[in-house]
């Protein structure tokens, strides 16, 4: 996070845009709140997201009985996949991360499918998005430069791609044929109140 961040006021900013904004003081905290707030039968669908897994989250799906249509269970076949993630597009709930967010309320994402902006933006009736609060950053410049230089080259690594990045740790804007960034969104306020909920937590999680 940058130093001069004020949290309050995002927080206050995101609930202006109709987004709801809750606060976790640790992964564990986040975890539990996104499990209460989930019910039993509940479809869930899946953006990719770090800091998901760092929070131990979804191991814990996996271990309940919901419908998860979960497109990172090994050993499934590439249809598959691409199956499940529709199948997400249209469930009750959706559970993601986020790349940045702004003082002045606004969520920044940058997708290289575009299954998770496609599904945050309309499709699941509910959308939870788990923040650790190294995303927050003061306006939408520094969203855009916090996901090129760091999210953007770190996540490249983590899927392996072949790109320039992988190697030097820095964006070079590069027309790689595997480039994972493709799907720049700013979700300035939502429709539906509520219908967004973000869960920052007071850890750094994530890239
Ligand atoms: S545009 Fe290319 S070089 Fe830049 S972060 Fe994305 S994949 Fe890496």
């Amino acid at each position: 996070m940058t130093e001069q961040v004020d949290v309050e006021k995002t927080i206050a900013s995101l609930k202006h845009h109709n987004i709801e904004a809750l606060r976790a003081s640790d992964g564990d905290e986040c975890r539990k709140m996104v499990l209460d707030i989930l019910p039993r039968d509940a479809s869930i669908g899946m953006g990719g997201s770090t800091t998901v897994r760092q929070i131990g989250l979804l191991d814990a799906l996996r271990a309940r009985d919901y419908e998860l249509h979960d497109q990172y269970e090994e050993g499934i076949s590439a249809e598959e996949n691409q199956r499940r993630r529709r199948a997400g597009l249209t469930a009750q709930y959706y559970i993601t991360g986020v790349n940045a967010v702004s003082e002045a309320g606004e969520l920044f994402f940058l997708d290289g499918i575009g299954n998770r902006v496609a599904a945050v933006s309309y499709g699941p009736e509910r959308v939870i998005l788990v923040c650790g609060i190294n995303k927050l950053v003061r306006d939408e410049a520094e969203a855009w430069k916090r996901i090129r230089e760091k999210a953007a080259p770190l996540n490249a690594k983590r899927f392996g791609v072949d790109t320039p990045c992988v190697k030097t740790g820095v964006c070079c804007d590069c027309d790689a044929e595997r480039r994972i960034c493709n799907i720049y969104v700013r979700i300035h306020r939502t429709m539906a109140p509520g219908r967004i909920t973000l869960i920052l937590v007071d850890e750094d999680l994530g890239f």
